[in-house]
C-alpha cells in the first residue's frame, strides 16, 4: 500500500472475530485480543493501550469484565466496522486478505535444488 493509498482498498477479515484465533495473556498478566499483539508497536499502538488499561487479568473477578467492557466493545466494532483510524497497523498487517502484496520471494536452494522458501509481505507499520 502507498503512502497516502485508502485502507478501504484492504480487504479486511479480523482473525479474532471468526474463531480462528483466541484471546491471549502477556507475560505481564494483561488479556489482548490476539498474540499477534504482543509485541511493543503492538502493546504501544493507541486502540490497544485503551484495552490493556482495562485488561490486567488480577485486577477482575471475571474474565467477561474484560470482554465486555467499553474499550473492549468499541475495539470489536472499529474492527466489524472497518474504522480504520482506530484499527491498529499491526492488525491491517496480519488481519488483511492478501492480494498482490507478496512483494518479494525469496527461495533457498542447496546444490541447485529448491530446500525453502519465504514470502515477504509489505507490511503496514
Ligand atoms: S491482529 Fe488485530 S484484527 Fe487480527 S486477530 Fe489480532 S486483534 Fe484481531
Amino acid at each position: 500500500m502507498k503512502k497516502h493509498q485508502k485502507n478501504t482498498e484492504i480487504k479486511f477479515k479480523p482473525k479474532c472475530m471468526d474463531g480462528s484465533i483466541q484471546t491471549a495473556v502477556t507475560n505481564r498478566g494483561y488479556l489482548i485480543p490476539c498474540c499477534y499483539i504482543d509485541e511493543r508497536i503492538g502493546l504501544e499502538s493507541p486502540p490497544i493501550k485503551k484495552l490493556t488499561e482495562v485488561s490486567k487479568i488480577s485486577e477482575v473477578e471475571d474474565i467477561e469484565e474484560i470482554l465486555f467492557s467499553k474499550p473492549w466493545m468499541k475495539f470489536e466494532e472499529d474492527l466489524r466496522t472497518e474504522n480504520w483510524p482506530e484499527i491498529p497497523g499491526i492488525c491491517k498487517h496480519h488481519c488483511q486478505v492478501r492480494g498482490d502484496d507478496n512483494i518479494k520471494t525469496e527461495t533457498y536452494l542447496y546444490k541447485g535444488k529448491k530446500v525453502g522458501e519465504h514470502k515477504v509481505w509489505r507490511r503496514y507499520y
